[in-house]
């Protein structure tokens, strides 16, 4: 898809303009990010996303545009982001708070977090952070497993907290968002910021168990690199943009795109501590003239499947670029972006573990709707087998990628034998393997086809649940859909369909029928859904992403596994 009629909107040129050329000549120990070093090569993560900017042209820009659901608004300045952030640092210092040490967050999205975030990497601690819907049980994981010393929460989550607070025996001290506001004003706006090694560790994470058991991912102060440059050439980050990430600083995306590499480009944030609501969304891009908008399928579904003439009830011509993580995108969810807004959702891929953007659309490239997109510069990836031989065009095999860009994991906190695990050498060739099959094509764009544990092998063929989901919603009275494979003694596996249906439609057999015959005609005749089944909601982590395995677990009666990180379903 060419989309050289919606870039004539862009006021000024994609930030990358000649994606191929860039990919054949980037060198990321010659590139220039343009940001200062400390003697020695050292450097600090929080001094790139905020404090370097406080000390240049953009000292009295607005950082953060903050608003909850009442409508309470507040602007902070990369100025006062820096010097908010300094006086948590001194804070933490107080307390005890030495580098390396784990600092936990367990808030909704305040502004404290942001700026706690950032006061917690001046240290040279460890931030960690987790989402505000997590039950006693995931907090009891991530904070005994991380051995967190401090946690910083409020008033309201607190009970969740004393529900286990027995059993942690390394917390020191639990800090209440209340009574922060106090404790900042007791100390100095000036901090000398920690000098850290680009490989110490920065911030750690727990992965969003889709598949199993979160693992605690750590990344250095480096990872920035990555996340620097993705936001720069893939969300295509504009000085003058207002730029949105919808995602929670609880997964990943959060962090290195709400709080690293979005501030370090110097974008004015907008962060809604809000729920989802398609009107609230659509009222928030109006009101802040909203150029990047990054957000993840499962809400670009939701936004389609409601209302059609709401879209239509706001000004969103401010929107320039548009972006998607956090599941494979649909076809049809680029096309309504087209339909609706005039512009595609650029997908891009990444994990956890990468910590940042791998594999992307750039504007200054077509897009193959249904495709990830292309490495980005400055990292090799290719499909393998399970040895890590590499696969011929179109074949499916592991997504891999070669390992040493800089916002590769660290390791796997408490757990090195599964950090091993992501590894296969072949031939002196080494290559990471994310888990995920994929195939690339003759242009050197990768497809997702699925989770390796996900795709259905049905009468001797792989078959991913993601091309027959994209397939089904292609059908209007589809809103959402989750396909899994079941055992079969003939076909070894047979595909199963579980259907959200839109507002207005009800299921019946006919409609089974209509269903199946698409995917036979549109996909291909072995990959239609044998069984269909309407449902009210689909399984989903807090973080939206289907969870194909826990559909799985209870159509063959199995245990369910993780739930930790499910939402109430
Ligand atoms: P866990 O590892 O605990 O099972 P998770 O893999 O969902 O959880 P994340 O690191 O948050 O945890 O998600 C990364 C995964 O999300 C990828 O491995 C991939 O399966 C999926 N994903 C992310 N972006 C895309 C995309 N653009 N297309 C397809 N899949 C994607
Ligand atoms: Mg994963």
């Amino acid at each position: 898809m060419n989309d050289t009629k919606i870039r004539k909107k862009y006021k000024n040129p994609p930030n990358l303009t000649d994606y191929e050329k860039t990919y054949r000549t980037f060198d990321w120990k010659t590139y220039d990010f343009g940001i200062p070093k400390f003697p020695g090569g050292k450097m600090n993560a929080a001094y790139w996303a905020i404090d370097y900017n406080a000390g240049n042209q953009r000292k009295n820009k607005v950082a953060l545009y903050w608003q909850d659901e009442t409508g309470l608004k507040i602007k902070y300045t990369f100025l006062e982001l820096s010097l908010l952030s300094n006086r948590f640092a001194n804070y933490l210092k107080s307390l005890g708070v030495e580098r390396s040490d784990r600092v936990f967050f367990f808030l909704p999205r305040v502004p404290e977090l942001y700026y706690g975030f950032l006061g917690t990497l001046k240290i040279g601690a460890i931030a960690g952070t987790m989402f505000s819907a997590f039950g006693p049980q995931a907090l009891l994981d991530r904070l005994s497993n991380s051995k967190a010393k401090i946690l910083i929460t409020n008033n309201d989550l607190l009970p969740r907290v004393n529900e286990i607070r027995k059993k942690l025996v390394h917390l020191e001290k639990i800090v209440l968002v209340e009574d922060l506001a106090l404790e900042l004003a007791k100390q100095v706006d000036t901090f000398k910021i920690a000098q850290m090694d680009p490989d110490e560790p920065a911030f750690m994470l727990y992965t969003s168990g889709t598949t199993g058991k979160p693992k605690g991912v750590i990344h250095s102060h480096k990872a920035i690199y990555v996340e620097h440059l993705t936001a720069k050439w893939v969300l295509d980050i504009h000085d003058e943009d207002v730029y949105w990430c919808t995602a929670d600083p609880g997964w990943v995306t959060g962090i290195a795109y709400e709080i690293l590499g979005s501030w370090s480009n110097g974008a004015s944030s907008l962060i809604y501590s809000g729920r989802f609501d398609p009107a609230t969304w659509y009222q928030l891009i109006q009101d802040y003239k909203v150029n990047v908008w990054y957000t993840a399928p499962t809400a670009i579904r939701m936004l389609a499947a409601s209302d059609k003439k709401l879209v239509g009830k706001y000004d969103l011509s401010s929107l320039r670029h548009l972006a998607s993580v956090g599941e494979p995108l649909n076809p049809e969810a680029v096309f309504w972006g087209i339909k609706a807004i005039g512009l595609p959702f650029h997908d891009n891929w990444w994990q956890t573990e990468t910590g940042g953007i791998l594999i992307a659309n750039y504007p200054c490239l077509d897009i193959k709707p249904g495709s990830m997109g292309k490495p980005i510069p400055g990292v090799v990836a290719d499909i393998v087998n399970d040895k890590g031989e590499v696969l011929k065009e179109k074949q499916i095999g592991n997504l891999a990628i070669k390992p040493g860009w800089p916002s590769m994991m660290k390791t796997i906190w408490l757990r090195p034998h599964k950090y091993q695990k992501y590894f296969v050498t072949n031939k002196g060739k080494k290559w990471y393997l994310s888990g995920d099959l994929a195939y690339k094509d003759k242009d050197g764009y990768f497809w997702f086809v699925g989770r390796a544990d996900d795709v259905i092998k049905t009468s001797g063929e792989r078959v991913g649940p993601f091309e027959v989901e994209s397939s089904l919603l292609e059908c209007q009275e589809v809103a959402e859909t989750g396909v899994i494979g079941k055992p079969d003694p003939l076909r070894g596996e047979i595909i199963k369909a579980f259907v959200v249906l839109k507002p207005g439609f009800k299921g019946s057999d006919k409609l089974i029928q209509m269903l199946q015959q698409h995917v036979k005609t549109h996909l291909a005749g072995h990959a239609y859904p044998r069984e269909i089944e309407f449902i009210e909601r689909l399984p989903k982590t807090r973080s939206g992403k289907i969870v194909r395995r826990y559909l799985k677990a209870k159509e063959l009666g199995l245990p369910l596994g993780d739930t930790s990180t499910l939402e109430e379903y």
